[in-house]
């Protein structure tokens, strides 16, 4: 127990991830004493650059492009001043995404539309004509799908509804409620055209035989053009460094190495929170906590019992993600003559149904039998992250959290990353040569990295229509708020827009205002 004596500040969060931070630097910059905490020695949670391997390699652990970060109104207009004074900046490649097939084939998707069509003409006329379509339809949805991610949720029922009243409204709607593969076969002839498409829908944890995902390639394709995938110079960790920055300059602290153990409750109300080492943090205006929706119960006394067991129920994906992070002693070579330049390059099979099948696999709780390698290589568009003529790999796959074969992650975890560098190899030549030293992370170091990354599901629990809009976590849970406690606001992916830097922390600030009496649109005149 700590005979510290208990901090006393405006507003206290629990965790340091950007949404938490996002949430309380919006506070801060309205002029409440902030206090964050992080239960890690370092912050970010899954925005955070780390020498994981050698000296002078930064690698980001997690994220590595804030894909939906970029429309978000803070940066052009909350007065955070991330950009303008504290030090974010991106670089944007022409080529977010890349196909590269087994046979040395590939297919690139630009940011231009067109050059996107002219790849995909390689494989069928007819597909890029449908393509160039597509992106159409993709942009004019872009603004709608855009003003409701950074904003609290509209209730399922309305915006249902709403779908329902127009000719278009019902195109979508019928589009929402697809699987990705179904709408994929109705729009594109070519397998491989197909596949690179469906790979995309799997980056959001799921089969593309998953109803309801067919949005995502709209969305996907809509931002992806209109914004790029932004590299954040330095590293993706340097958004973590920007919200800190713009706190500190506003008064408020942000303090390592304190994991709360509970929020405490006075009359009903959130009055602080309690870390597991007895240092006690009181909070005049509201607490924030990014605590995923399987802990709340456990660190809230007196929660609503059903309420509780509902957060409990919440389903997590069974596609969890393990990374590689190795220090490459040179750049990679690609098998494929065709240059390898994109952000996010996927590695895939010759044949669509292997991939389909994968995900079959993972559903039955089984290892995939053809790894679904994705990778970037980030030193190629930023050299700053590694000493000079070195380069850093970013590998990924998706496993089963409970391995089939009963043994545990932390035992095999170096084994089954030799086992997707050697896959890798199929694509790459210089790997593993090339490697002068690896970190892997397990789903179980995951969610010991965040506890929002529970059972290794990075978008915290599964990106699924009963899991979505306003009924992300729970009908209950939607509004960031937690029914009978006041003052108690929620951050985290496993709420409204999802997985994913957005910078979602927003739309929790817009409740917390709403409750203190502040005017949030004020906040757009600090420069
Ligand atoms: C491997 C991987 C790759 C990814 N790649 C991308 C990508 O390229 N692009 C993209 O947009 N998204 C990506 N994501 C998803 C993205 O990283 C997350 O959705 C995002 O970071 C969530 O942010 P957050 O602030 O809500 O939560 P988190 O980042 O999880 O932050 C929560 C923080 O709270 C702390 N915390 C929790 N409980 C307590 C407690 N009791 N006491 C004190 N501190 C506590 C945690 O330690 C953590 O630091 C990836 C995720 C992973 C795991």
């Amino acid at each position: 127990m700590s005979s510290t004596a208990p901090v006393t500040a405006d507003i206290v969060a629990v965790g340091s991830g950007h949404n938490g931070l996002v949430a309380a630097a919006y506070l801060a910059v309205a002029g409440r004493k902030v206090v964050v905490l992080e239960r890690n020695a370092w912050f970010g949670g899954g925005v955070v650059t780390r020498e994981l391997t050698l000296p002078g390699f930064r690698h980001d652990q997690h994220s590595m492009s804030p894909i939906f970060f970029r429309a978000n109104p803070l940066l052009k207009t909350a007065g955070l001043g991330l950009k303008s004074r504290h030090g974010l900046s991106y670089i944007f490649p022409e080529v977010p995404m890349m196909s590269v097939f087994e046979d040395g084939q590939t297919l690139k998707l630009y940011r231009d539309p067109q050059r996107s069509a002219a790849e995909i003409a390689k494989y069928s006329k007819k597909d890029a004509e449908t393509f160039l379509r597509v992106s159409k339809q993709a942009a004019a949805w872009l603004p709608m799908i855009a003003s409701s991610l950074y904003v609290p949720p509209a209730p399922v029922g309305a915006s249902n509804a709403m779908l329902d009243q127009s000719r278009e409204g019902r195109e979508l709607w019928r589009i929402i409620q697809m699987s990705s593969h179904d709408h994929l076969c109705d729009l594109f002839e070519n397998e491989r055209v197909r596949m690179h498409f469906a790979r995309v829908a799997g980056e959001n944890l799921v089969s593309p035989d998953e109803k309801a995902t067919a949005i995502g390639a709209y969305v996907f394709l809509g931002f992806l053009e209109a914004y790029g995938f932004g590299v954040a110079r330095g590293g993706s960790g340097k958004l973590t460094e920007a919200l800190i920055a713009c706190i500190q300059a506003h008064g408020g602290e942000v303090i390592a190495n304190a994991d709360v153990a509970r929020i405490r409750v006075s009359n009903g109300r959130a009055a602080g929170v309690e870390t597991k080492d007895g240092r006690i943090f009181n909070a005049k205006d509201a607490v924030i906590g990014a605590i995923h929706p399987h802990l709340l119960g456990g660190m809230i006394d007196g929660m609503d019992a059903r309420v509780r067991a509902d957060a409990e129920a919440t389903h997590i994906t069974d596609a969890a993600c393990i990374t590689v992070h190795a220090a490459l002693d040179a750049p990679l070579k690609y098998r494929t003559p065709d240059t390898v330049d994109a952000v996010m390059v996927e590695m895939l099979p010759t044949s669509y149904e292997t991939l389909r099948r994968d995900f079959d696999e993972l559903r039955y709780h089984q290892f995939s039998p053809y790894p679904l390698l994705g990778a970037g290589s980030l030193s190629q568009f930023d050299p700053s992250r590694v000493p000079a003529g070195k380069a850093i790999l970013h590998l990924w796959d998706y496993v089963p959290y409970k391995r089939p074969d009963g043994k545990s992650w932390d035992d095999t975890k170096q084994q089954y990353g030799e086992h997707m560098l050697r896959h890798m190899s199929k694509f790459v030549s210089n790997i593993p040569d090339v490697v002068l030293q690896a970190h892997i992370d397990s789903p179980v170091d995951m969610e010991r990295t965040s506890p929002s990354f529970r059972h290794g599901d990075l978008h915290g629990i599964a990106t699924t229509t009963y899991q979505s809009g306003a009924h992300r976590p729970t009908p209950e849970l939607g509004q960031y708020t937690v029914p009978g406690l006041d003052r108690f606001y929620l951050v985290g992916p496993f709420q409204h827009p999802g997985g994913g830097v957005f910078g979602a922390g927003r739309a929790t600030a817009m409740k917390m205002f709403e409750a203190l009496g502040l005017n949030f649109d004020k906040q757009g005149r600090v420069k």
